[in-house]
């Protein structure tokens, strides 16, 4: 990478898939290092987050191959921490059974894994948090699990309105508007505070 890395709080010196978990119980990689979650419906902009974030298209385009759409798909970031990439849920074409597949499977990776460190939610700058958005983030609070709010296409919005939604939404969920992140994967607004945001949850949990 010829990124410069002045004030570049996560610099991609490597990048590793490891494989994906079709399921509670199911193969996951060994959990020495601290993981960091991705959560997000479907289409909330989640694999164009993780290619801006790490730089690279690689790791989105495996996460969408078919077949890996309903696992979670990690991937190791520098021999430091481990990217969980979930999958997205509450796509609005499928039947009510179908969209509540993706409960056991995240609820059970998320109170299973001891070294998460922190779970980075995704939300639609532009629409209301959905009912699974809402009981994602109920979970995570029970769980007392430290979440990092993302609110993303914020370049589809004007200056002014990114600051309102922010506030409206932070207000709905109860979140402090200084706990969300603008964030856009077109203008690359938010990548470098998520970046920071993110190697803080993982120190704030390595031995
Ligand atoms: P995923 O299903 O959550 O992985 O979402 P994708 O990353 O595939 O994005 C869904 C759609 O939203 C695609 O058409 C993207 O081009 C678009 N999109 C994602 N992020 C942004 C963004 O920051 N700005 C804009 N304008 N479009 C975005």
């Amino acid at each position: 990478m010829t990124e410069p890395s002045g004030d570049n709080p996560l610099v991609i010196r490597k990048l590793e898939f490891l494989g994906g978990m079709a399921a509670v119980g199911g193969w996951r990689p060994e959990g020495t290092l601290p993981e960091i979650a991705f959560a997000g419906r479907s289409n909330v902009g989640k694999s164009s987050l993780l290619n801006r974030l790490v730089g690279r298209k690689k790791m989105a385009r495996v996460s969408k191959t078919p077949g890996r759409t309903r696992e979670i798909n990690f991937f190791r970031v520098n021999d430091h921490f481990v990217l969980a990439d979930l999958p997205g849920y509450g796509y609005a074409k499928v039947s009510k059974t179908q969209k509540a597949e993706w409960r056991p499977l995240l609820e059970g990776y998320i109170e299973k894994t001891p070294q998460l460190a922190g779970v980075v939610q995704l939300l639609d700058m532009r629409r209301e948090p959905s009912e699974d958005d809402a009981a994602m983030l109920d979970l995570l609070a029970e769980l007392g699990m430290p979440t990092i709010v993302v609110l993303t296409k914020s370049d589809k919005l004007s200056r002014k309105a990114v600051t309102e939604r922010a506030d409206s939404i932070a207000r709905s969920l109860l979140l402090d508007p200084e706990q969300t992140i603008p964030f856009s994967a077109v203008t690359g607004e938010g990548r470098d505070d998520l970046a920071a945001a993110i190697m803080s949850a993982v120190s704030a949990t390595s031995p």
